[in-house]
């Protein structure tokens, strides 16, 4: 990864003074939010969970379901007026190899008092039925993802260099952007493009750095040869919203 070619990315997402992003990303110890994006104090919020999950708005509210994701995402989003949401993923995530691990009916069953196995799989369950679609299509068939303003036919790791359960954590990182879109208060701005919304997935074995182009519907590494592209993207989306703004 050309770590200053992804400062450069991030000089668009988060422009000085004032936190400008709100990341959602994993717990993971290997996972060092502020280290890859080069950040600093101030710049932005970052939610940390096992597996990078934000939970579906239908999933929040009950009194079983009380979670303390969407109200981050209402304290970035509507009180701090935070445009820019990102959800980042990473290779070998333990939460991921579990939910990968925990999929049949048998498993599910085993250790119910366990919160790790319980999280996973409530507010992982969409993320597994994407993965299980790949899976059935010999991990080939694009996939459909809802981002709110639009639909994205979404090609994961078209050259098949991951194992299964990274390319569950990447098929996550997308889920987890469609549940970020599922909350009311989040769906006007998404839909006008004045919120932007981005994936990020790491892989914690070569550093290297993937952003979701919406345009590719895929991840697309972040390096000299790429960084053109995604820039070109990003800017486009700042223009949009900066229209959507002034409508
Ligand atoms: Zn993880």
């Amino acid at each position: 990864m050309n770590i200053v070619l992804f400062q450069g990315f991030l000089k668009v997402v988060i422009d000085g003074h004032a936190p400008k992003a709100v990341l959602f990303t994993c717990m993971d110890s290997r996972v060092l939010p502020t280290r890859f994006t080069q950040s600093d104090v101030g710049d932005m919020f970052v939610v940390r969970n096992a597996g990078n999950l934000v939970p579906h708005a239908k999933l929040f509210g009950t009194e079983l379901v009380i979670t303390t994701e969407p109200a981050a995402l209402e304290l970035a989003c509507v009180v701090n007026k935070i445009r820019d949401v990102i959800v980042c993923g990473h290779s070998d995530c333990k939460a991921m190899n579990l939910l990968h691990a925990v999929r049949t009916p048998e498993e599910m069953m085993k250790t119910p008092s366990s919160p790790l196995r319980q999280w996973v799989s409530r507010h992982g369950a969409t993320s597994l039925t994407h993965w299980e679609k790949f899976e059935a299509s010999g991990f080939k068939a694009p996939l459909t993802f809802d981002l709110g303003s639009k639909t994205v036919l979404t090609h994961i790791d078209p050259d098949n260099k991951f194992e299964a359960t990274d390319k569950l954590s990447q098929i996550n990182a997308l889920t987890q952007l469609q549940n970020v879109a599922s909350y009311p208060f989040m769906q006007p701005l998404i839909k006008t493009g004045e919120m932007r919304l981005h994936a990020l997935w790491f892989d914690i074995y070569t550093g290297e750095i993937y952003y979701f182009s919406q345009k590719k519907g895929a991840f697309a590494i972040v390096n000299e040869e790429t960084s053109t592209d995604i820039m070109d993207e990003i800017s486009a989306m700042y223009i949009h919203s900066e229209k959507a703004v002034a409508a």
